[in-house]
């Protein structure tokens, strides 16, 4: 298979960063997660803060199967797929990976797939886990005893998936929870109104509480609705937020917690 091959096939990916850290924004916010960064984006948000994802050509690809193993190998229950937009790449095969052998069952609307999450007592460390062979996932999803690495027999399927994302690009990935960020200049494609859990509207501006408005209008009613300060204006956007969400309490606050502790 070439290059090209592979990137489609999702078993290659240009990935700019993996690291441990706590989730600084929106619903999950205080979670650890082990973080995987695409690099690649088209939308072009004029207050980016992480404009250096942009361009893919930056970021060589690399084996999907190695960004699995580092995520399996990491104490998080999580992990959060980000960008840039992950959406330009198939991701099918990274959370196939990531989930390994599971119960799959059909999500909302058979929009997407979902995992069921196991009962949070079975996260347990098993103690005779350590006399158990070592394993790997094969290419087929199942796992095998590999004696000849230190890869964590962990099962896969305790790991969750979670997205961000501004819908501009068809999904892909099998997904616990998808946040949904949209762009006022390129509007997210219709399905993302209806399979994410998750709203999360930048505030850059006064117009942008109108836009927030619409966006939140199109979700479903369960959806959970973030209104986020854009960083660099912060200062003056913040109180206009709460006082929104004080006369607009369907909505909460969602800050950039990572920033302001200073963790990535
Ligand atoms: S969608 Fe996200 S990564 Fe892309 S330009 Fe906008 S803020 Fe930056």
């Amino acid at each position: 298979m070439t290059q090209n091959d592979l990137l489609a096939s999702g078993r290659l990916l240009p990935v700019m960063e993996e690291f441990y850290s706590l989730q600084g924004e929106g619903f999950h916010t205080g979670e650890a997660a082990w973080f995987i960064r695409i690099g690649g984006c088209d939308v072009g948000c004029t207050w980016c803060d992480i404009k250096e994802s942009w361009n893919a050509n930056l970021f060589p690809p690399v084996e999907t199967d190695r960004v699995v193993e580092k995520a399996l190998e990491c104490r998080a229950n999580a992990v959060i797929v980000t960008g840039g937009e992950p959406l330009l790449y198939n991701l099918d095969y990274l959370c196939d990976k990531l989930k390994g052998r599971g119960s799959r069952v059909e999500g909302r609307d058979n929009l997407y797939k979902v995992y069921e999450i196991p009962n949070p007592k079975s996260q347990a460390p098993n103690p005779k886990s350590k006399l158990k062979p070592l394993s790997r996932i094969t290419d087929h999803g199942s796992r095998i005893a590999d004696t000849s690495s230190t890869f964590d027999p962990r099962p896969s399927t305790l790991i969750k998936t979670f997205l961000e994302t501004s819908g501009s690009q068809p999904l892909s990935g099998i997904w616990d929870w998808i946040c949904l960020s949209p762009k006022r200049d390129w509007p997210p494609r219709a399905e993302f109104y209806k399979i994410s859990h998750e709203l999360k509207v930048i505030i850059q501006e006064e117009e942008d509480f109108k836009w927030a408005e619409e966006q939140a209008g199109a979700m479903n009613d369960d959806t959970h609705l973030f209104l986020q300060p854009e960083w660099s204006r912060r200062e003056e956007m913040l109180p206009k937020i709460i006082q929104y969400i004080e006369s607009h309490p369907v909505w909460r606050l969602s800050l950039q917690a990572h920033k302001y502790i200073g963790i990535p």
